[in-house]
């Protein structure tokens, strides 16, 4: 598989750095380090790489600025790579626009299923095609038809009321991807909704019963703990470089 994808990795922890660029680098993909904020500043306009991979604690700067400037002048994904302990800071990282976020330790088949997604998603917008294309999302023998606005589940209407459809449909356009609590309340109930996890919980509780086998173990909408919720990925490939990306 040849990979031309660029990928810059801001993290100043050397067997960190070693250990992720082994990886993306054996799946193919070419790597650039930067050890400090003020460097990947320099190396994101030298080379425009196609994904930025975030460390927030850096020596010289608040990764969080980080993510404004780079969101001042591009739409390139940012995967935000944080500690455990940091939950607030990776939502706030979400909510300035990072595409997603890995937390330490990580294995290297996570680390790369992220890549892959972050890079198609804004490479080919693949789930926006479709969706545009045919109107629906597939996910497993989950689909949502965003024309009749229900969700199917092998074939059977769920059944969801009119705001677990909204949630569902949300969570699919940006499949594979982690939205925050406070998005997707704001997104469904409007601004004032913001803080009350309380509605969101019930909802999901909800469209689990009706959607999932096992409400306790959800193998389509998960919960990333303390952050928000993430659909599970439709399926298709990961494009080559060659189709067709300008920067
Ligand atoms: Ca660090």
């Amino acid at each position: 598989m040849s990979n031309a994808y660029t990928i810059l990795l801001v993290e100043d922890d050397r067997s960190i750095v070693n250990f992720i660029r082994a990886a993306l680098t054996n799946a193919g993909y070419r790597v650039l380090v930067a050890r400090s904020g003020g460097e990947a500043g320099l190396m994101i306009t030298s080379y425009r790489p196609d994904l930025i991979l975030l460390d927030l604690g850096l020596p010289d700067m608040d990764g969080l600025d980080i993510i404004r400037q780079i969101r001042q002048k591009s739409q390139t994904p940012v995967i935000v790579v944080s500690a455990r302990s940091r939950e607030q800071e990776k939502v706030e990282a979400l909510d300035l626009g990072a595409d997603d976020y890995v937390t330490k330790p990580f294995g290297t088949e996570e680390l790369l299923a992220r890549v892959r997604t972050a890079i198609r998603h804004v490479v080919s917008r693949t789930t926006e095609l479709e969706v545009a294309r045919d109107g629906r999302f597939t996910t497993g023998a989950l689909t949502v038809d965003f024309r009749k606005r229900r969700v199917y589940v092998e074939g059977e209407d769920a059944g969801l009321t009119k705001n677990e459809y909204n949630l569902v449909a949300l969570l699919a356009r940006y499949a594979g991807r982690v939205l925050t609590y406070d998005y997707l309340l704001k997104c469904i109930w409007g601004d004032e909704s913001r803080g009350n996890n309380q509605i969101l919980r019930v909802n999901m509780a909800n469209i689990r019963r009706k959607i999932e086998k096992d409400p306790a173990d959800p193998v389509y909408i998960f919960t990333e703990i303390g952050v928000g919720y993430r659909m599970a990925d439709g399926t298709g490939d990961v494009p080559e470089k060659s189709a067709g990306i300008s920067g």
